[in-house]
């Protein structure tokens, strides 16, 4: 069996660990290759040869680091078929959905290259008479990325190339359920001229994520992941003193005024609930109808499920299989729930037929009808293609729905009315929002995140706040000595 290695100082490495962990193709169920599970001691090892990196890259030209981010643009923009590839392999998602996910990271490496203009400092001449201030932005030194499965390309590049852009130097630690593509992306960035050591990938689970929360060298983590696990990572990591961006779970609520185009909303609600078999943290989980509209719109929803095609994502399918088999039957289980709380089963997506391997982790698109809002499955984020309708009287009762979750992380209304759209803009407590959009995720010049339990820290990530997040700002005063000075006074410094 292969094992991945992990990849240190521009080179694999395997470094002490004798523990490993399954990887596998969730299509056909099969083991593909053990990924290591790194130790302290290995994390410690990639973090050395960051650390050691990171004086010559921090202090390489802006236009320097600009030419690697832009050779690794082109490189991976030329190779995202053979990323996309490992992705279905390793994730399941369809080859379309796949190349999707990379071109949305390819977004934050466009605005990357812009660093050298977005992270300029001010400068104001006169402050004080002779005196000028002025500030810059310096990068933070070593920085931790942990990210999830559902984007293991995606995530990642979210972060890192504004780290790298600013000067930073990176340890991330991908998901140990499809690892593989991080790898390639460090050897992208190596053909794109990355000096070894500046990026560094370590595997593994709680070990190594807690080895780098604790580590005394690393300035910043950036995690993406489960809201309990976003919230120990926010707790632990500024525990010791360090940056912390947690990025967690989400139960993304679409909400359906009467006078909404129902058409559109179909599509819409299939297209968000089932994309990636609803293992997207900005997936849509819950409709929100206002009647009178919920039969009609359950109707026109059921009968374009009954149209998606399940299967293999290396075919021409609309929905991959599930991470993994236990994961497959977690979901699977709040079905169970469902009909013990009395919920309308409209569409069950257990026992369908999938164009792939019988053994794959496979669970078909699931149409819910009167979801109680007291059930666990309106509750929980359950990450799975399950679609539940929740049915409202008024656009009160669906705001306060919304509002009452515990989650922020997206939202959507459907409407034709501006007055009625805007007024939700102003009103719901979530940080992305669509209108008349269902996956809301801003584009790469603005930032990404929740609010709530879906974010913990205050910055999100990409765009401007990720400009803030991977620099520190300092303000320098300065005069230079002229025949006016002063001479001896020991009062504070006023500006005169
Ligand atoms: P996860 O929380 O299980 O894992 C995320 C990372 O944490 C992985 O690298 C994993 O190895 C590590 N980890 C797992 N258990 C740990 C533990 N006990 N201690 C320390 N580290 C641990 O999440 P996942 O299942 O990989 O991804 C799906 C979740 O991510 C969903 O909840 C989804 O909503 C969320 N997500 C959120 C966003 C967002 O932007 N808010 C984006 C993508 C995914």
């Amino acid at each position: 069996m292969t094992i991945l290695d992990h990849w240190v100082n521009g080179a694999t490495f395997s470094g002490e660990s004798s523990r490993t962990a399954p990887v596998y193709n969730p299509a056909t169920g099969e083991t593909t290759k053990e990924v290591r599970l790194a130790t302290t001691t290995d994390v410690e090892a990639a973090v050395a040869a960051a650390s050691a990196a990171y004086p010559a890259w921090s202090t390489a030209s802006w236009a320097k680091r600009q030419q690697v981010l832009f050779a690794f643009r082109e490189i991976l923009n030329a190779r995202r078929e053979e990323v996309a590839a490992i992705l279905t392999n390793e994730h399941g998602k369809v080859t379309a959905d796949a190349l999707g996910e990379i071109a949305r990271g390819l977004e934050v490496v466009e605005f990357a290259t812009a660093m050298p203009h977005l992270a300029k400092g001010e400068y104001t001449e006169n402050a004080s008479t002779g005196v000028d201030v002025y500030s810059v932005r310096q990068p933070l030194g070593v920085v931790g990325i942990i990210s999830p499965f559902n984007f293991p390309a995606m995530v990642p590049l979210w972060f890192f190339p504004i780290a790298l852009a600013a000067g930073n130097a990176v340890v991330l630690k991908p998901s140990e359920k499809d690892p593989s593509a991080a790898v390639k992306l460090a050897e992208l960035l190596q053909e794109a001229g990355l000096p070894d050591g500046v990026f560094n990938v370590v595997h593994g689970d709680k070990e190594a994520v807690d080895a780098i929360l604790d580590h005394p060298d690393i300035a910043s983590i950036s995690f993406v992941g489960s809201t309990p696990i976003a919230k120990y990572v926010y707790e632990r990591g500024t525990a010791t003193g360090k940056r912390v961006q947690a990025l967690g779970g989400a139960k993304n609520h679409m909400l359906v005024l009467p006078d909404a185009d129902l058409d559109l909303v179909a599509d819409s609600a299939v297209n968000a609930g089932f994309g990636s078999a609803g293992e997207r943290c900005m997936a849509i989980s819950v409709v929100v109808a206002v009647e009178p509209v919920a039969d009609e719109l359950i109707a026109k929803i059921a009968e374009r499920m009954a149209g998606l095609k399940v299967g293999d994502g290396t075919r021409s399918c609309d929905m991959g299989p599930l991470i993994t088999r236990e994961h497959r039957d977690k979901v699977a289980g709040y079905l169970d729930t469902a009909e013990k709380d009395g919920v309308e089963i409209v569409v069950d997506g257990r026992g369908i037929e999938v164009d792939g391997d019988a053994n794959g982790f496979w669970l078909g698109p699931t149409l819910l009808d009167k979801v109680p809002t007291s059930s666990a499955v309106y509750q929980d984020e359950i990450f799975g293609p399950v679609l539940s309708v929740v049915r409202v009287a008024t656009y009160e009762e669906g705001l306060a729905l919304i509002n009452g979750s515990r989650y922020g992380n997206g939202t959507a209304i459907f409407t034709n009315d501006g007055g009625a759209a805007r007024r939700f803009q102003r009103e719901v407590t979530v940080g992305m929002v669509g209108i008349n959009v269902p996956i809301p995720v801003p584009v790469g010049y603005y930032s990404f995140g929740g609010w709530k339990d879906s974010l913990f820290g205050d910055t999100k990530a990409y765009g401007p706040d990720a400009v803030h997040f991977f620099t520190r700002q300092k303000a320098i005063t300065q005069r230079w000595l002229d025949p006016s000075h002063g001479g001896v006074d020991l009062g504070f410094p006023r500006n005169g």
